[in-house]
């Protein structure tokens, strides 16, 4: 199926109308006219080449919603006019360790939404700046109703994000829970945090996100670049999620950790991050990472932004003002995630 798209031809080129094709709906496949898709700063690094590892045309895109429009004789989990979310993943091999753990993010075999060998159609996987899109109902996500569709999109990528090393680290009622940067990822890590009962604090490197920061439920903002802020918070976290996509001193945050504290990194600077091993010795303290989440507690995540009413707080745009929106996001200006009305993909570019 022929299916409009904006790609980038190269790291350095705005991103233009392109053409792609989709495969025909498989049994167990659904196929899903895009309506909204985030902007995640992943997506940027990897359309600018500041990852290595891209192929090019390049269609980003992995905070997908839309309507159901055709689903496979065996499907069970949709039917025609449902919505439906995707995410990062659109495949993994099933068999694996992490796999039949429900952690198919960890699988070798794992196919991303984008920018990952397409099993189907040889050459690589497109993602959601598109029309439309065709995965196996096992990779689809169902969406909450109550939740406004639009606002929801960011969920898939970075509501997962955040939700799961919350989870993992076990974030619970009277916990102090920092936050690093308050972009896409950071503004709903701090609505998970505060629904799981945290004491949550915003670490931030704009002043004029304070007030945004306190109404999405911060207990406590820090500028991260007052030594004082900074001085008043150490030991004193049981865990920190770092958010961050561009070079910091993750030093700073360790040594706000109480003893057993975590902090877990999320953000991926393209360049190594420099670590002082005297900050985790002194007080056991651990550093970790985390990607994505798999499917199984994606749902849950959903289920549970449903439950406590939790979305993202958006910024509509066309598709054709996305070089406009990378280059905001590069300067930390987005309130707090861009999402792409996909109905402008019809529009003359
Ligand atoms: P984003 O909306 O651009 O937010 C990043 C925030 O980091 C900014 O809003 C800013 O917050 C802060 N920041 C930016 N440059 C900084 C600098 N030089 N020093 C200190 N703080 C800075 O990006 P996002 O979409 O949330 O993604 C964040 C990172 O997570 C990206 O690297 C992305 O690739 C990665 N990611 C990872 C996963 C995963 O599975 N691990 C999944 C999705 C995304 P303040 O203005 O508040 O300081
Ligand atoms: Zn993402
Ligand atoms: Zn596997």
């Amino acid at each position: 199926m022929k299916t409009s798209a904006y790609a980038a031809q190269t790291a350095t080129t705005p991103l233009a109308p392109f053409n792609l094709q989709r495969r025909d709906v498989g049994k167990h496949d659904i196929e899903i006219e895009i309506l909204y898709c985030g902007v995640c700063h992943s997506d940027l690094h990897t359309v600018r080449g500041e990852w290595g590892g891209t192929t090019y045309p390049c269609v980003p895109g992995h905070e997908i919603v839309g309507r159901v429009t055709k689903v496979g004789e065996q499907v069970t989990k949709f039917k025609e006019g449902d919505t439906a979310g995707v995410g990062c993943m659109v495949d993994s091999c099933r068999t694996c360790a992490n796999c039949e753990r429900d952690l198919e993010q960890f699988c070798p075999d794992t196919t991303f939404t984008y920018n990952s060998p397409d099993k189907h159609l040889g050459g690589i996987t497109f993602g959601g700046y598109s029309e439309r899109i065709v995965v196996d109902e096992a990779f689809g996500l169902q969406i909450p109703p109550n939740l406004d569709l639009a606002a929801t999109a960011p969920l898939l990528c970075a509501g997962i994000t955040t939700y799961s090393p919350l989870h993992h680290h076990n974030v619970s009622p009277g916990q102090k829970v920092g936050v690093v940067g308050l972009g896409g990822l950071g503004h709903v890590g701090v609505k998970l945090a505060k629904a799981m009962g945290a004491h949550v604090v915003v670490f931030t490197t704009s002043s004029n996100k304070v007030e945004d920061a306190l109404r999405l439920g911060a207990d406590e903002v820090v500028n991260s670049k007052n030594a004082d802020e900074m001085k008043k918070q150490l030991n004193s976290f049981n865990f920190i999620l770092d958010t961050v996509s561009a070079p910091h001193d993750i030093n700073a945050y360790l040594l706000l950790l109480k003893l057993d504290g975590n902090l877990t990194q999320v953000g991926v600077p393209p360049e190594p991050l420099s670590l002082n091993v005297g900050s985790l010795i002194y007080g056991r303290r651990s550093l970790s990472g985390s990607l994505i989440g798999g499917i199984k507690e994606t749902q849950e995540m959903l289920d549970f932004c449903g439950k406590h009413n939790i979305t993202a707080d958006i910024e509509l745009i066309q598709i054709q003002e996305i070089d406009r929106a990378y280059d905001r996001l590069v300067k930390s200006d987005v309130k707090y995630r861009f999402v792409i009305d996909m109905a402008s993909l019809q529009q003359a570019s």
